[in-house]
């Protein structure tokens, strides 16, 4: 057995391979079998699988956390079983099955759990995957498909505690159509973000805005994470279109927001030009959880926001929410799942 020799000092948002990862199949027509824990390593796949060809496949993020008394935490993860099963059907894959979902994280973190870092240095990542794995030459479904759950230990995205990040308007590339396939996380909708991304990166900014790709006037996302402004006390997110991934970071948010600070929450398309108004703007996901936007430059004009400094309103969310998935404070949504 590999014994955990992993440093939680000096984690950061990479791969670091733990000690196991879970594999189930599923024949197309049958059911998905019940998968096991195999250690980590390599798999073998057919160069003319369906995912290497024509990208059948879509992945999951989640986090689980170890409280300083050496409980072990995880956030919604119904809601990601349930998402991944919808995407499944988006492309053209078996639904996997709730029940096999939940026992794979379950297993795998609980394996894992000495790759845990205590809250303050970071996280263990958690990744499962669906993905065509037999091979098909015509552009059709596979005929089988594998689902894997592999995990890393992460660090705090924020080093030393939050800090706005600047960011840039993408007025060449778009992330997703309406109609399209930017409501699921299909593996393909990722890579051709890298490009705009990297070269916002060469410039100094932390990530690019994406706009809506019908009228180039509406925010959608930021990179892979969900934006929102806050604006005379309301919060405003763009609504659920299909272009936009519906992350669970945004929907507890959306819950946070009205049920515990008793803001109104509008979830509505929200112009580049409104956003120039608002008083705050952050966006959301699992990898960063929230992080405060300081600055934004759409064509050849930067705007500041709260100064430059982190929000009021985004630092009480930010404390809510981490509040609850760290387990520091009480979980008044029945959100945690404790391993
Ligand atoms: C995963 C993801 C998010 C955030 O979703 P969470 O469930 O909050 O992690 C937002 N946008 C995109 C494009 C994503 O892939």
């Amino acid at each position: 057995m590999k014994t955990n020799n992993v440093n939680f000092d000096d984690l950061t948002f990479t791969f670091t391979e733990t000690r196991s990862m879970y594999v189930a199949k599923c024949k197309l027509g049958q059911d998905w079998n019940t998968g096991e824990l195999v250690p980590y390593g390599n798999i073998s796949i057919s160069p003319a699988s369906t995912v290497l060809n024509y990208g059948q496949g879509l992945f999951e993020g989640m986090k689980a956390y170890k409280t300083d008394d050496e409980r072990i935490l995880l956030f919604r993860p119904e809601m990601n079983a349930e998402r991944a099963a919808k995407g499944c059907l988006r492309l053209s894959m078996p639904e996997i099955s709730k029940t096999i979902f939940m026992e794979a994280i379950q297993k795998v973190v609980n394996d894992n759990s000495d790759y845990i870092p205590p809250t303050e240095k970071g996280a263990l990542y958690i990744r499962p995957i669906i993905f065509g794995s037999a091979e098909g030459l015509g552009v059709a479904p596979s005929t089988e498909y594998t689902f894997i759950v592999y995990c890393s230990p992460v660090g705090p995205y924020f080093k030393g505690g939050l800090s706005p990040i600047k960011l840039i308007v993408s007025t060449n590339y778009h992330r997703a159509p309406l109609k399209g396939t930017g409501g699921v996380k299909a593996i393909g909708n990722y890579v051709p973000g890298m490009l705009p991304s990297g070269n916002a990166k060469r410039e100094g900014f932390a990530e690019i805005i994406y706009l809506d790709a019908a009228e180039e006037q509406y925010v959608e996302e930021v990179g892979a994470a969900n934006f929102f402004a806050i604006k005379e006390g309301k919060i405003i997110t763009p609504e659920l279109t299909g272009s936009i991934l519906p992350g669970i970071t945004r929907d507890s948010i959306i819950h946070i927001a009205q049920e515990k600070l008793g803001m109104a929450v509008e979830e509505r398309r929200i112009s580049i030009d409104e956003v120039m108004t608002a008083d705050e703007v952050f966006c959301a996901g699992t990898a960063a959880i929230i992080s405060p936007i300081g600055s934004i430059k759409y064509k050849n004009k930067e705007h500041l926001f709260s100064k430059g400094n982190v929000g009021e309103i985004t630092r009480e969310l930010y404390d809510i929410l981490t509040g609850i998935q760290f387990g520091t404070d009480n979980d008044p949504f029945n959100w945690i799942l404790e391993l």
